[in-house]
């Protein structure tokens, strides 16, 4: 119990240290893109035109990686407050709805009041990465449906999509830190996106299958009305 509370401890702090290492190679990597995205702008050079793009897309995912991994390491305390996942649900998807439609996909949604505790900018970062998730996984002209139900006292988010699923060997890594599939992925979203919900004592679940498409579930305590 001891080693286990001072294994934790350790953990925080090496935690807060990444955090700061990772808060402070942000404005280096910001200023060397301007000077990057000048050189691309004034050359007439071919090669150097290639150059310069390649170079920038491996500054934006480092960028990717950066921001992502301090979402969920942010050295502040969390900021607690009432979610009405109703209308948070609503805001994410309004906001994701750009993005998934000009991949040629629909989002069809059902969604209960129901009230959780938590910060609702992190609740949004893993709502956001689901559902482009999601819109990822499907090849063309796809679905993704949204549902919000309570089911002893947690508040179920279901995301599914008619993508390309995942097999056995893949379920497990997913939340490996850095497991991606894809040529610009993170590999972070997911393993963030575990963690904050962990946080707020609620899980995750996967269901899936290959060529047909997956479902992620997000259990959040419920919090009762009757108690406020
Ligand atoms: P990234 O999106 O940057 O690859 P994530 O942590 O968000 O990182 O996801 C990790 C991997 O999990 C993805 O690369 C993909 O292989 C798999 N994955 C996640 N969501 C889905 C989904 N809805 N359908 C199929 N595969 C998925
Ligand atoms: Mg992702």
């Amino acid at each position: 119990m001891r080693d286990e509370i001072y294994r934790s401890e350790k953990l925080s702090v090496l935690g807060e240290l990444a955090a700061t290492i990772a808060h402070e190679i942000r404005n280096p990597i910001t200023v060397s893109k301007g000077f990057l995205q000048l050189l691309k702008s004034r050359t007439q050079n071919e090669t150097d035109l290639k150059y310069s793009i390649l170079a920038l897309e491996e500054i934006d995912r480092a960028e990717a990686i950066i921001s992502e991994y301090l979402m969920y390491a942010k050295p502040q305390a969390e900021k607690v407050e009432k979610i009405d996942v109703k209308a948070h649900l609503s805001n994410v998807i309004s906001i994701t709805e750009p993005y998934v439609t000009s991949k040629g996909h629909i989002v069809d949604s059902q969604l209960e009041d129901l009230y959780v505790y938590g910060d609702s900018k992190k609740l949004t970062q893993v709502m956001i990465n689901l559902i482009k998730n999601a819109a990822e996984a499907i090849e063309k002209n796809g679905k993704i449906t949204i549902h919000a139900f309570a089911q002893n006292n947690y508040a179920v988010i279901e995301i599914m999509d008619t993508g390309i699923g995942m097999n056995e060997e893949q379920l497990q890594r997913l939340g490996n830190p850095f497991y991606s599939t894809k040529a610009k992925g993170t590999g972070l979203g997911l393993m963030v996106s575990y963690r904050i919900i962990e946080a707020l004592g609620g899980t995750i679940r996967v269901q899936s299958k290959q060529g047909m498409g997956t479902k992620f579930s997000v259990l959040i305590p419920l919090q009762d009305e009757a108690k406020q």
